[in-house]
């Protein structure tokens, strides 16, 4: 585990060990040895598959690509997360990435584990014949782990529906005879998958946003103007009610949806000012026309305009600045949904933003977060605002159980009822204590994990 995730766990656990009415019932050495056997199992992964997948190439070659699943804990249900296909991955960070996962599970009340798998390629660099064989053979390597009820993979970066789709097929004539509906998250609607999944994770960034900010600053700012024991509070109640401008980075299946969403949503006057990826980032004080940018990347592989001629082909009016660009802007919001570590020690000091959404996993390092802090921005942290992936990936395998599919309508209000509830739990603890809200839903995740496992018999 990351030394971020790491310490966060640790601090929780202090936490709960500070609270006297958490297993009350134990005292003394029982009790200290309780949090002991706790931290061991947060910690550390339950089982780490690694394998070297062998894949022939169209000229010829055959090359042996890394592999891995993460099985980080299972106290909540089977394991559950994504697979990245990304040149970067490596043991470590599925680990990190894993533990993520055990605790935005645990955190939305999702009856699921956490794990995470990964291959160490860029899927850019492939032929479409190479990533099915890839597809194949990590299923062929990890049958016997995964499954319905044992782990249930899903797409995450470099990964999406097709990915899903090839892989479930490989499960399903592994397994002849057996329910495969539930095997993979994230797979196409024709083929078993639900509807709303692939706007899932950005609608719920949105949502998250707006539901914090807005609707529940709204409904407590009385109590909390003078009442709140917390400095980031202040951060947010000066936000309340007003048009803000927001920066997103990452115009992929996160950021481009958050971003639309951000668009429609007009009656709060906010303004998507800028928008980024791997290429430029793109910049108009007065809003983007981001329905028209989705327009090109749907057909420029995904790719927001680069030049003028491109910008003026497709009637956009918008500065082209450099891809890091977006992070530096004088914006009021800034939404993270590109790769992790986006802001770090060199960088921290540049931010602008007052208010910052982890659309994608671990953007930020510790070091920055802390900086962040101590400049009173609040932090929407990844496990609490980009959940909505994984919580329309339990509708999409309830659905595959029940073969019986919902509509669209339907997916969608269940998962702002789902992130609602969570929201409605934790933001009252935030603005109670002064701690980050990072730190407080790690804080509830952990305490529903120990809560089950003590229930489990298992921590002694
Ligand atoms: N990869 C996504 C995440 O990090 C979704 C996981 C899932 O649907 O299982 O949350």
């Amino acid at each position: 585990m990351s030394s971020q995730t790491g310490a966060i766990v640790e601090q929780s656990l202090q936490t709960l060990l500070g609270d006297p009415s958490f297993l009350t019932h134990l005292q003394g050495e029982v009790r200290e040895q309780a949090f002991v056997s706790l931290n061991a199992i947060l910690s550390t992964p339950n089982k780490a598959h690694k394998a070297f997948l062998r894949i022939p190439m169209d000229n010829g070659n055959v090359v042996r690509i890394p592999a891995y699943r993460i099985q980080h804990n299972d106290t909540l249900g089977p394991y559950k997360g994504g697979i990245r296909f990304h040149e970067s991955v490596n043991e470590e960070e599925v680990t990190n990435l894993a533990a993520l996962m055990t605790l935005k599970n645990a955190l939305h009340e999702v009856p699921f584990g956490g794990g995470k798998g990964g291959v160490v390629i860029n899927p850019r660099n492939y032929s479409v014949k190479e990533l099915y064989l890839i597809c194949k053979k990590y299923v062929q390597y990890f049958s016997d782990v995964i499954g319905p009820d044992k782990d249930i993979p899903a797409p995450d970066m470099g990964t999406g529906e097709r990915e899903m789709d090839w892989m479930m097929a490989e499960y399903k004539s592994i397994h002849p005879g057996m329910p495969y509906l539930g095997s993979f998250t994230g797979k196409s609607v024709i083929n078993g998958g639900s509807l709303g999944r692939r706007e899932a994770t950005g609608k719920g960034v949105y949502f998250t946003f707006r539901y914090m900010i807005h609707d529940f600053l709204n409904e407590l700012s009385d109590l909390l103007v003078d009442k709140t024991n917390n400095p980031y509070a202040q951060t947010a109640l000066a936000h309340m009610n007003r048009p803000l401008t927001i920066a997103v980075q990452g115009f992929g299946n996160v950021g481009a949806v958050a971003a639309l969403e951000a668009y429609k949503c007009t009656y709060l006057h906010n303004k998507v000012v800028a928008v980024s990826d791997r290429n430029v980032t793109l910049y108009h004080p007065e809003g983007l026309p981001i329905p028209l940018l989705i327009e090109f990347a749907a057909l420029h592989g995904g790719d927001l305009p680069t030049t003028e001629a491109e910008l003026a082909e497709q009637g956009v009016t918008a500065q082209i600045l450099g891809r890091e660009d977006v992070l530096y802007l004088q914006v009021d919001v800034l939404i993270l949904a590109a790769l992790e570590e986006q802001i770090h020690q060199q960088n921290v000091e540049l931010i602008k933003a007052r208010i910052i959404i982890e659309g994608a996993n671990a953007p930020i390092t510790a070091e920055a977060d802390q900086i962040l802090m101590d400049n009173g921005v609040i932090i929407i942290p990844d496990i609490l605002a980009n959940a909505g992936g994984v919580i329309v990936s339990y509708l999409e395998w309830l659905q595959g159980r029940e073969t019986q599919f919902y509509e669209e309508e339907q997916v969608f209000n269940q998962l702002y009822n789902k992130m609602q509830g969570t929201l409605r739990t934790v933001l009252p603890l935030f603005f109670k204590e002064p701690v980050s809200l990072r730190q407080t839903c790690y804080n509830h995740a952990v305490m529903k994990l120990s809560t089950v496992l003590y229930r489990q018999g298992k921590l002694y």
